[in-house]
């Protein structure tokens, strides 16, 4: 008898454990690797987006290096006209040659050694174009007024950029190590180590590390531009600010211009021209972009043009890419952020916020080689719904794990329950056989013995051995029922039936037991005759269970009241007790096989949890149901309600 207390610590220390493994190799798995999922997607998507704008940017900055090259070509081919046009002939007979010789020059100009404008000529003039051309550019020729000239800030400063910049000191310092005599480490000028050709080639590397590492290096950046500013040039702002985001959220950030790689110093005509034996000017009359072609020649006259910018753009044009994409659009965009080339379609688009941009060259100020996305809502409803799908497949994921976890775990923890049930069932069946059959056997030796001479108590023993084997009776009837209605729908033997009639013969072969025991019984019926159709045995095994309950569960007030009340169409059978009652959240269960109630006031007593499920099963095939109510002031009630059979 004492095994069972014993298995049901096992099965509660195997439940927490069963608990344990469950937290450990379910759940705790699940939400890492929902957690490395998300974190998972939320890196694809910013490497995606960093790979587009990388594969983009990498786009326009070839873009702009190839316009480069174009204007290099440019200034070429008009070095090579201008040198041909050298004659004796007259200014307008040069001009018109210059003229023929290219489209690129709209207005030819030639500057004696004097400072002196040969052509355009004011007497000569024919058209607007070359009057205002004369009228912008004579003060600048002669000297008296200056025109911003832009440079890359990055070749700039690069020997301040460079100063700083890891990589290119550890060239520096690999060089050191080669040639170990020249000791001197003068920071300023980062190439002075270096032997000529070697000089070469870090300048070259220098041109290009410069502006990359300027670009990368937002306080050095802040350093170089600040120090610029100080010394008088003039740091332009960009015309765009390229979002480099997909997602319209983001791109609302950085909403403020960027500085420019180009910065302008004011410089009159003679500046401009005193290191190089040609090049461009470009300058900004009324909004447009201009470029100037000048030649020095050995007698220190000059010889230029102003270029067609109409050519100059549709030579562009000819060495762009295709405009579009499936991914982009890629255009240049003027002094005035209009698209040389536009976009054949009817939507507008902002190109001041483009998703990357370049900066040409100082040739063109202000001028941008953008990329936009085609579709940008697209890519980024694209990118949300396909992120959205997979957190909904995460959740889902979680969900079934945890879920179907967690069912497998409470059909194993029924499992425990109903073989722990099981276990005490057996253990407290052969109990509940034992003590009637003491009882019955306690009397019967008294009887035999004659130790009881009074007919009127052996009259009472012999009616409380027969209650006993009612008892005894209801018990076996309760394991066979469940046995049998477990498997089929027991047949009953239908009639009708008194059912106060019943109830009282019920208690009258059970009230001298109960009073022997000390309990005090009342019986109450609103009538004499309330018809049922039922089943008497089984009906009355029915009564018996909850008499027995009501005895079972008394402490120490031992009252027991049967009261047969009427309620619309039903009879109602009330057994009430002042025993030690139900708690409310064991109240809706105690109806199910095997359930006990699991506390010290009942584990006390004997029971096989069978009672009050067959009594619910016999009176649902009759019809009607047992409620169970709290007694007011201590105790349970047990209502049982059957239809009535009304007398026509
Ligand atoms: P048992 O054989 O354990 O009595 P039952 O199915 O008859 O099985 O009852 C189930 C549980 O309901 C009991 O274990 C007990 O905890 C509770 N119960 C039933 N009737 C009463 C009552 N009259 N007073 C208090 N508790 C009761």
């Amino acid at each position: 008898m004492r095994r069972a207390p014993i298995f049901i610590m096992k099965i509660n220390k195997f439940k927490i454990h069963l608990g344990l493994l469950f937290i450990i190799a379910v759940i705790l798995p699940s939400f890492l690797l929902s957690g490395i999922a998300i974190r998972t997607i939320a890196r694809e998507e910013a490497f995606l987006e960093k790979r587009l704008e990388e594969s983009l940017q990498a786009e326009t900055n070839h873009v702009a290096a190839v316009i480069r090259t174009e204007l290099n070509q440019i200034l070429l081919e008009l070095d090579n006209v201008s040198l041909r046009v050298q004659s004796q002939d007259s200014p307008a007979t040069q001009a018109s040659l210059f003229k023929k010789q290219t489209k690129l020059a709209q207005i030819p100009f030639f500057i004696s050694s004097q400072r002196e404008i040969l052509w355009p000529s004011s007497r000569h003039i024919k058209s607007y174009a070359e009057h205002f051309f004369l009228e912008w550019v004579t003060d600048f020729f002669m000297d008296r007024e200056t025109t911003p000239v832009y440079q890359n800030i990055a070749l700039a400063y690069k020997d301040k950029i460079l100063e700083d910049a890891p990589d290119l000191n550890t060239l520096e310092h690999n060089n050191e190590k080669d040639n170990t005599r020249q000791q001197s480490r003068n920071k300023t000028n980062a190439f002075s180590k270096f032997s000529r050709g070697q000089q070469q080639l870090a300048k070259n590397i220098g041109d290009q590390y410069a502006p990359a590492y300027l670009s990368q290096n937002e306080p050095i950046r802040q350093q170089v531009y600040q120090t610029a500013k100080q010394s008088g040039q003039q740091v332009m702002k960009r015309q765009v600010s390229p979002s480099k985001s997909i997602s319209f959220k983001q791109s609302l950030i950085t909403e403020e211009q960027t500085d420019s790689m180009f910065i302008a110093d004011q410089l009159n005509f003679s500046e401009v021209i005193k290191d190089s034996p040609n090049g461009l000017i470009p300058f900004i009359v009324k909004e447009k972009l201009n470029l100037l072609f000048w030649r020095k020649n050995p007698d220190r006259s000059i010889v230029g043009c102003l270029l067609d910018q109409d050519i100059v753009i549709s030579r562009f044009i000819k060495i762009l890419p295709p405009i579009y994409s499936d991914v982009r659009i890629l255009t240049v965009l003027d002094e005035n952020v209009k698209p040389i080339i536009k976009a054949d379609t009817n939507k507008t688009r902002d190109w001041k916020r483009p998703f990357v941009a370049a900066e040409i060259s100082e040739l063109l100020p202000r001028w941008e080689v953008v990329a936009l996305l085609t579709e940008p809502d697209q890519i980024s409803l694209k990118a949300q719904t396909t992120g959205l799908y997979l957190w909904i497949l995460i959740f889902i994921l979680l969900f079934s794990i945890i879920g179907g976890g967690s069912m497998v775990l409470r059909s194993l923890n029924s499992e425990i329950r109903l073989a722990q049930q099981k276990t005490t069932f057996a253990a407290n069946v052969s109990h509940e056989l034992k003590t009637p059959l003491t009882s019955i056997r306690m009397f019967t030796e008294m009887l035999l013995d004659r130790r009881q001479p009074d007919e009127k108590k052996q009259q009472q023993y012999l009616r409380i051995m027969l209650s006993e084997t009612e008892r005894l009776t209801r018990l076996i009837n309760n394991v066979l029922d469940f046995s049998s209605t477990g498997k089929r729908k027991k047949t009953y033997q239908l009639k009708e039936i008194n059912i106060v009639e019943l109830c009282r013969s019920i208690l009258d072969a059970q009230q001298m037991r109960l009073e022997f025991h000390g309990f005090e019984v009342t019986f109450s019926s609103v009538a004499d005759d309330i018809r049922t159709q039922g089943d008497e045995e089984a009906l009355k095994q029915v009564v018996l269970n909850l008499l027995s309950n009501a005895e079972k569960y008394s402490d120490e007030i031992k009252n027991i009241v049967i009261s047969i009340t009427t309620k619309d169409q039903f009879v109602c059978i009330n057994i009430k007790d002042r025993g030690i009652g139900i708690a409310h959240q064991h109240a809706r269960l105690i109806f199910d096989e095997f359930y006990r109630v699991d506390d010290s006031l009942t584990t006390k007593k004997r029971g096989t949890g069978l009672g009050l499920t067959i009594a619910q099963r016999i009176v649902g095939q009759h019809n009607g149901q047992i409620i169970y109510m709290p007694h007011q002031g201590g105790g349970s009630v047990f209502q049982i309600q059957l239809p009535i059979i009304r007398e026509e």
